[in-house]
């Protein structure tokens, strides 16, 4: 019996491989990331049993709940994609491989310092606001390229690419622009040489646009509902500053 969350999921391999072919990209280029905040053990369980292995939370707590309870699937990886504050800093650099999130210095500090505490290193990504919402985290596509510098100079910090929310609801050139305006820093940064810093990751395109984002250079699609259906809290209480609360 095929359920839904792997009846979504080969929908969405199969636009992936389509957007692929179109850009003429190889799929092996493109990583499925599923976003699972809200999303009950049930609907991941049934992701990790269609294949799929890399799961990326919005917060810490939520973070603390499921990790121990997904302990039994070896395979799987976690991702840290929502806004992180830095007070729970010393909980997400215990579970994740990747956060997709970091956005000014002081982000960056308190990594260093924790990861310094622990003798680790993490590696990270920058999330640069392309969309300008002011809804949305992320550095500004004008001191993405400074901040990446500075955060260079922390040693514990591996950099490995950005990420972006595409506007959404919007008209598809505008998402594509977004996605192009990421693409752009990316060149610049590259172009740049700074120690340490890699930029072969773009984190960008969800539910709503993912295949403008493969056709513009994704190599890490970030998707939720298309696979495991509508949450019922609105995403605002986890992108907007003023309604999230200071937990
Ligand atoms: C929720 C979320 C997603 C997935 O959004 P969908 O529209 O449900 O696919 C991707 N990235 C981030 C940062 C998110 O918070």
């Amino acid at each position: 019996m095929v359920n839904l969350v792997e009846e979504n999921l080969l929908a969405v391999r199969k636009q992936m491989a389509l957007a692929c072919q179109a850009s003429g990209r190889k799929k092996e280029e493109v990583k499925l990331l599923l976003a699972t905040k809200t999303v009950p053990l049930e609907k991941l369980a049934m992701a990790i049993e269609a294949g799929e292995t890399l799961f990326g939370e919005n917060k810490a707590q939520e973070l603390r709940d499921k990790f121990p309870l997904m302990q039994q699937y070896n395979q799987v990886e976690w991702h840290f994609i929502g806004h992180l504050q830095t007070n729970k800093v010393k909980y997400v650099v215990k579970y994740v491989t990747l956060i997709h999130s970091v956005d000014r210095l002081k982000l960056g500090q308190t990594l260093h310092q924790q990861l310094v505490k622990e003798n680790k290193t993490m590696a990270i990504l920058v999330q640069v606001n392309t969309s300008r919402e002011s809804s949305k985290f992320g550095v500004s596509p004008e001191s993405a390229l400074e901040l990446v510098e500075q955060l260079s100079q922390f040693d514990t910090l591996h950099i490995k690419g950005l990420m972006t929310i595409g506007k959404l609801n919007a008209k598809q050139d505008e998402t594509r622009h977004c996605f192009q305006l990421l693409k752009q820093i990316q060149a610049q940064i590259i172009a740049k040489n700074f120690p340490r810093v890699e930029m072969g990751i773009l984190s960008m395109g969800m539910s709503g646009d993912f295949e403008v984002a493969i056709e513009e250079g994704a190599t890490i699609i970030r998707v939720g509902t298309s696979v495991f259906g509508q949450r019922y809290l609105p995403d605002e209480y986890y992108w907007n500053e003023n309604v999230v609360q200071v937990d």
